[in-house]
């Protein structure tokens, strides 16, 4: 039996981009604002596609999570955007 989680119970946490100084995000943010606007489309579009077909907490949203977040450190170690 899963236990629901809603978005909004997640507790505030740092922006998990490397090097990023945020913290407490608030728990529906996967990271802060200006690392998610150099996000790829296809990495927002699948993180929040997981989260609505399969909800916090699932495996397929971690996957997804941790795809965008190697996204974005991927494009910050090739220097094509600053660190925000
Ligand atoms: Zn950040």
């Amino acid at each position: 039996m899963a236990t629901w989680v809603g978005l909004d119970e997640l507790p505030p946490h740092p922006c998990p981009i490397t090097l990023c100084a945020r913290d407490n995000l608030p728990g529906k943010w996967l990271m802060c604002p200006a690392h998610w606007r150099i996000c790829p489309r296809d990495a927002q579009r699948a993180v929040n596609h997981a989260l609505d077909a399969y909800g916090v907490g699932s495996a397929e949203l971690r996957r997804a999570q941790i795809e965008a977040i190697q996204a974005v450190n991927l494009r910050l170690s090739r220097t094509e955007f600053p660190h925000a």
